[in-house]
């Protein structure tokens, strides 16, 4: 069998599957083999669920592709993203997608130049991908016109519905017309998203795509719920009680790290940070004495870790929840290997539940409430 037979398999032309070979696409994601075949066949609305980074864009991406023409006068596709910078992404994949395909696919979003905007409109646009906000203030100047669109796209529900753009999309899917298809993907599904899925899709198949098994038998995962402000008091307890912490601390951002840093060496802690903006001199330098011990708590982001290999760590602590399953699973691999036990503490502040909750599905497992360990100096919180 030929490569790309698979996604040939579910229906894809012969102009995008020369697109994916150039991509280096090889095999469809469980999430694009469920709903791209059903995409292109029947006229379903369609709601999609799997955790991120599993392809979702290219799930709807594909299909958008193959059932728009090129070079009409109102736009085909509307895709509503949560953020300027998904919007770019989701362009730049869908460009990537199109093959020879003539679409004008662009993305629309608040701090690019309105003129661009305007002008981009004039000259004519097939696929328009953009934030609820300023799809929204181009709706209202008259300058979009979705009254003859295919395909209404809602990417990343959740996190639109979270950033509290519940009454922009409905306001703009109000203005679509009703025989269009409705798409909607989701790392999670929260009764909101359902209430939407009632108010404008008719009929609609909800596919949800499994993800893989966590292997969790020596790693004991807990939480604590803690306050955003009082994360830094609750590490220094974690810190003050562990006798042998050899631990990898997980923030989100680079900021996030150097802050933790800084805080943590007041405090008389030998740390180093790990993040993308440090020399790689200095962090292969930092890594090494890490795993020699030399020091025992590295506060690093996602990415700076990812090449760590070390293997007894007593400890991962997830001072920033992780984005979605696929990074927490990948933190918390860190520590219960070669035999050894280990622990993962996630901090989860209130507004966090829903993502915890959502892990524990995703990965198929428990992750056990624990009260904060009493400090040497409790503070006043
Ligand atoms: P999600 O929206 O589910 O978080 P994305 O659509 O952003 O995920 O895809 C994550 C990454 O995986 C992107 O870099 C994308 O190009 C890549 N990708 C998607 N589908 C495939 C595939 N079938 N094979 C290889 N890489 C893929
Ligand atoms: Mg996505």
């Amino acid at each position: 069998m030929s490569d790309l037979d698979n996604f040939r398999k579910l229906g894809v032309s012969e102009e995008v599957l020369e697109a994916l070979r150039a991509k280096g696409f090889e095999a469809p994601s469980p999430i694009q083999a469920l709903t791209i075949p059903k995409l292109l066949e029947g006229a379903v609305d369609l709601i999609g669920q799997a955790q991120t980074g599993t392809g979702k864009t290219a799930a709807f991406g594909i299909p958008v592709i193959e059932l728009c023409e090129g070079g009409g006068k109102k736009p085909q596709a509307l895709i509503l993203s949560p953020t300027r910078e998904l919007s770019i992404q989701i362009a730049e994949e869908l460009n990537s997608l199109k093959g020879k395909r003539k679409l004008r696919i662009a993305p629309f979003y608040g701090g690019q130049m309105i003129e661009i905007q305007l002008q981009r409109l004039r000259d004519g646009i097939d696929v328009v991908i953009g934030t609820p906000g300023r799809i929204m203030d181009l709706m209202e100047r008259g300058k979009l016109d979705f009254s003859e669109l295919k395909f209404a796209v809602l990417d990343e529900a959740d996190e639109m519905l979270d950033m509290g753009f519940v009454e922009d999309i409905e306001k703009i899917l109000g203005a679509t017309n009703s025989d269009k298809r409705m798409l909607m993907f989701s790392a999670t599904m929260p009764p909101e998203i359902l209430k939407i899925a009632e108010r404008f899709m008719r009929s609609y198949e909800t596919v949800r795509a499994e993800s893989a098994q966590l292997n969790t038998e020596l790693t004991e995962q807990i939480y604590f719920e803690v306050r955003r402000e009082d994360k830094f008091e609750a590490l220094s307890r974690i810190i003050d009680v562990e006798q042998d912490l050899y631990a990898l601390v997980f923030c989100r951002t680079r900021n996030d790290v150097d802050e933790l840093v800084e805080k943590l060496k007041l405090r008389g802690h030998r740390v180093e940070a790990l993040h993308g903006d440090i020399a790689q001199m200095q962090r292969t330098r930092v890594i090494n004495q890490f795993k020699d011990k030399k020091f025992k708590i590295l506060i690093a982001t996602d990415v700076a870790a990812r090449g760590i290999d070390v293997n007894d760590l007593t400890h991962v602590i997830n001072y920033s929840m992780p984005q979605g399953t696929e990074t927490y699973v990948h933190r918390i691999g860190r520590t219960g290997r070669a035999g050894k036990n280990g622990t993962a503490i996630t901090f989860v502040t209130p507004a966090e539940y829903r993502k915890l909750t959502m892990i524990q599905r995703e990965a198929h497992t428990e992750i056990r409430r624990e009260e904060l360990p009493q400090g040497r100096d409790i503070v006043e919180m």
